[in-house]
């Protein structure tokens, strides 16, 4: 076993880092407070290579691996959410299903600027009635009766990150496009054009959390696209949009890592620092015992993510590790961001503390990309509990 890890990485984490704590950190109070997308920080992002990090240079990507991905993820996310969610979401929802699925034609007219920064790109799964279960999705797409190479989609989407920046591209959108053998629905997707006629976003605002991340609504009226547009084969939306949440899911566990680290960083710091009953309140051993908690969850946390990056890097079966990373490294998150609130006192709940803000944006980490219940359905069904043989 090795766990040095490569050059590569090492210069990932330092340069990220670096950013982040130089042109990030003096932002992202204001920018959660005024809850505003930053096309600036984004374009920054695109300059460093963090877009399209693991896509080959030929399409204008860094060509590295999910384990300097994912130390990106993690060092953006020590310091904000907000623009670790912008980072996460684009590579492994908007640009990870071009690459994987998409044909020739579709990677060279959309990833090299998605791989800038110059552009976003989105992923419609959520509708308002089809959350955790991505099967009860109502959007369809039809054949359009005067021109068999179009089709017309009709539908929403809700809750979907970079899907209405000014920046955005366009979004990949899963939709019902008939009945398979057998009565079972068909799901394909499609790629669908800012601007194309019938195709409205909204942006969502008053979020508790990532408040910097652009968060839409997606409708679509009558909205024509070509086959062209098809990404995929007809039929395998449902495979491309799980294969896909297989991947976010390394980067999910990152920006919960990311926090937690961040967290124990300000609470240790935090702690030397403030004095009551003259000493620093580390020294008591109801603050020392948390500090060290956390110290052994994070590290847990990381070993457990890194692994699962390392599988999928090395083309093993990583599914069952990333909903582990997913679940576990949101959940040690969230007892990380409280210690460190709990560790700064009343200070910890004002605004101007940078660990409010991680405690807030810590929340989603539980939510997004399949809740906690879900990982754990997940991670049931490779286990074998329920008998249930496609997930084997
Ligand atoms: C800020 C933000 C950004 C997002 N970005 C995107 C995006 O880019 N693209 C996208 O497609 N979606 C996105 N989502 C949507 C996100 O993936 C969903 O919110 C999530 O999957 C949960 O769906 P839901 O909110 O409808 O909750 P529901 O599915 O209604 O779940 C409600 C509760 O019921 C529980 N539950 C549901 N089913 C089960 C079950 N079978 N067993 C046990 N418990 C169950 C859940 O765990 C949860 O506690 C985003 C969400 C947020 C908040």
């Amino acid at each position: 076993m090795n766990f040095e890890l490569s050059e590569e990485a090492r210069m990932i984490r330092e340069s990220v880092r670096k950013f982040a704590e130089e042109e990030i950190r003096p932002l992202a109070h204001d920018l959660d407070k005024k809850e505003e997308f930053s096309v600036e920080l984004t374009k920054k992002m695109g300059e460093l290579g963090l877009f399209g990090i693991f896509i080959p240079e030929k399409y204008g990507g860094v060509g590295l691996g999910y384990i300097e991905y994912i130390i990106a993820v993690e060092e953006i996310a020590r310091i904000d959410g907000s623009q670790a969610a912008t980072l996460a979401a684009h590579n492994s929802l908007g640009v990870g299903p071009l690459y994987y699925y998409g044909n020739d034609l579709q990677k060279e007219k959309y990833i090299p600027s998605l791989c800038t920064g110059e552009n976003l790109w989105g992923f419609g799964l959520t509708e308002p009635d089809a959350g955790s279960d991505a099967g009860g999705t109502r959007t369809t797409a039809i054949l359009c009766p005067e021109d068999e190479n179009s089709w017309i989609i009709n539908g929403s989407k809700i809750f979907i990150t970079n899907a209405s920046s000014p920046i955005t591209l366009g979004s990949t959108v899963q939709t019902v496009t008939g009945k398979k053998a057998g009565g079972k629905k068909e799901y394909t997707c499609f790629l669908v054009d800012t601007g194309t006629e019938g195709f409205e976003t909204r942006t969502m605002h008053d979020k508790m959390m990532w408040r910097g991340s652009n968060t839409a609504e997606l409708f679509f009226d009558d909205v024509k696209v070509s086959d062209n547009n098809l990404l995929g084969e007809r039929g395998d939306g449902f495979h491309i949009m799980l294969d896909t949440l297989d991947r976010g899911r390394l980067s999910i566990a990152a920006m919960g890592l990311g926090a937690a680290q961040g967290a124990f960083d300000l609470a240790l710091k935090y702690a030397r620092e403030r004095i009551q009953f003259n000493k620093p309140i580390s020294t008591f051993q109801g603050t020392a015992f948390k500090l060290s908690d956390m110290a052994v969850e994070i590290e847990a946390a990381r070993n457990l993510l890194y692994k699962a990056a390392w599988l999928c890097d090395n083309g093993k079966d990583f599914k069952k590790e990333s909903a582990m990373a997913k679940l576990y490294t949101s959940e040690v998150a969230h007892r990380c961001v409280n210690n460190a609130v709990q560790i700064h006192g009343g200070y910890g709940l004002m605004k101007e503390y940078e660990v409010e803000r991680l405690y807030r944006d810590q929340r989603v980490l539980e939510i997004g990309e399949g809740t906690s219940e879900i990982q754990r359905l997940v991670i049931a069904r490779y286990l074998g509990c329920y008998d249930d043989a496609k997930m084997k």
